[in-house]
């Protein structure tokens, strides 16, 4: 899973004031600067729960609970911080793109490096074939008689393909163990 932007969580904090958001689950009186009401996290008759519009926070002095608005949804809502960015985030419509780890970039960039070896490794199989091995000289033949000569064929990286229908197969299954990507 990826993570949210810190920009992204900070125009939810912006837009979702916590006057709002706490007073639509159950009633705030106001208090001079601040607001107050029965505290729903701890037993009490008398309401030491209050909320500062200024500071856009929570606090009660009874329990000791508090912090921001995110705070309060985590907590009122029993969820993770994630969840209540979204669930804030949707109350005001705003998109939430996460961004892709940095595990998921290097797993992504791992795998590429390993295909591209692997390209690498079977083109110079196929080049091996053209040039080195017995089982290529027809069409080493081929080529001379095409007037393509052997450095031609090298700068090129031509390739030849054996006669056999599994060749590639049994090569690739040979140098397998060495580079099948580690995956989770
Ligand atoms: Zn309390």
């Amino acid at each position: 899973m990826g993570t949210i932007p810190s920009e992204t969580i900070e125009q939810i904090a912006a837009a979702n004031d916590i006057v709002e958001v706490i007073g639509a689950y159950f009633p705030l009186k106001r208090a001079g600067a601040n607001f107050k009401a029965l505290c729903p996290f701890h037993q009490e008759k008398t309401p030491s729960f209050t909320v500062s519009p200024s500071r856009q926070t929570f606090h009660c002095f009874g329990c000791g609970v508090g912090g921001s608005v995110f705070r309060f949804a985590m907590d009122y809502e029993h969820t993770d911080f994630p969840s209540a960015v979204r669930k804030l985030a949707a109350r005001v419509g705003i998109t939430v793109v996460e961004k892709r780890g940095a595990a998921d970039e290097d797993r992504q960039h791992e795998t590429r490096r390993t295909l591209l070896k692997l390209h690498g490794e079977a083109a110079q199989w196929f080049h091996e074939n053209l040039i080195k091995r017995e089982v290529g000289e027809p069409a080493r033949q081929y080529l001379k008689q095409r007037g393509i000569t052997a450095e031609i064929a090298k700068r090129w990286q031509l390739g030849y393909a054996p006669d056999e229908w599994d060749a590639f197969g049994g090569w690739a299954r040979a140098s397998r163990a060495h580079h099948v990507p580690h995956t989770q």
